[in-house]
């Protein structure tokens, strides 16, 4: 159930996924926070989008009234202490002997929660909202529905709280995250998302495409363009009919 009158922190990245989550959770609840982890990240691009994507969704109906303090935590140091990846160091993007990406940065999804946690306890904030997907995803196995359920109860019982992880993602695809965001805040939404938010892994701003900024060709790049493309079909046939 949700109590609009529970407040809410975001995981926010400046990704179009996060972005697509803080707009839910703008709609959903009165007190919205964000905070963003600096983790060794090799391109600081999608950090960089943070503020003028938090600008333009104040701009959304009555949201600016709603959207309250943003954090940082640098984790940069431990993260990075602990070994390196594709998302990390400059090394090729590829699949690993487990068959996972080597984009995969283990424990990261663990600790951003715990961060969360630990700050929404100090913000007397409810709710904790994350990107997570378990649909479209590359495997992760931090992105999953029961590692995120798991980690609700742990931190509940190490914190003595009531938090609720909302994961407005887990069960959409690409496209439907497109279409969430329509329904949220209409064309202005998804404008802002494809002009301000960044996802492509190589930190590409150059090229510019109808579904947003990115080399073209990465993972993330290919799973945003065709669910764009999937989504802008959707629509155009629900027009002709
Ligand atoms: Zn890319």
């Amino acid at each position: 159930m949700q109590q609009p009158d529970d407040g809410a922190l975001v995981l926010f990245s400046g990704g179009q996924d996060s972005t697509t989550c803080l707009a839910w959770a703008l709609a959903h609840y009165r007190r919205v926070e964000t905070v963003g982890f600096a983790y060794g990240q090799r391109h600081a691009v999608e950090l960089d989008c943070r503020a003028p994507v938090r600008e333009g969704l104040a701009a959304i109906a009555d949201w600016g009234t709603r959207l309250g303090a943003d954090h940082d935590i640098d984790i940069a140091g431990s993260l990075g202490a602990l070994g390196e990846t594709a998302l990390t160091s400059d090394t090729a993007i590829a699949m690993t002997e487990e068959g996972l990406p080597n984009t995969f940065v283990p424990g990261r999804n663990l600790l951003f929660l715990t961060y969360a946690a630990a700050l929404a306890y100090r913000r007397g904030l409810r709710r904790i909202v994350g990107g997570m997907c378990e649909t479209d995803f590359s495997g992760y196995p931090d992105c999953r529905d029961d590692t995120i359920k798991a980690m609700q109860l742990a931190l509940n019982l190490g914190m003595s709280r009531r938090f609720v992880l909302e994961t407005p993602l887990m069960w959409l695809d690409k496209a439907a995250t497109w279409q969430l965001a329509h329904g949220l805040g209409g064309d202005t939404l998804v404008s802002l998302i494809v002009e301000r938010t960044h996802t492509c892994y190589l930190g590409d701003r150059a090229h510019r495409h109808e579904w947003g900024y990115g080399c073209g060709t990465c993972p993330a790049c290919e799973l945003r363009a065709s669910g764009w493309q999937r989504w802008r079909a959707k629509v155009v046939s629900r027009e002709r009919s």
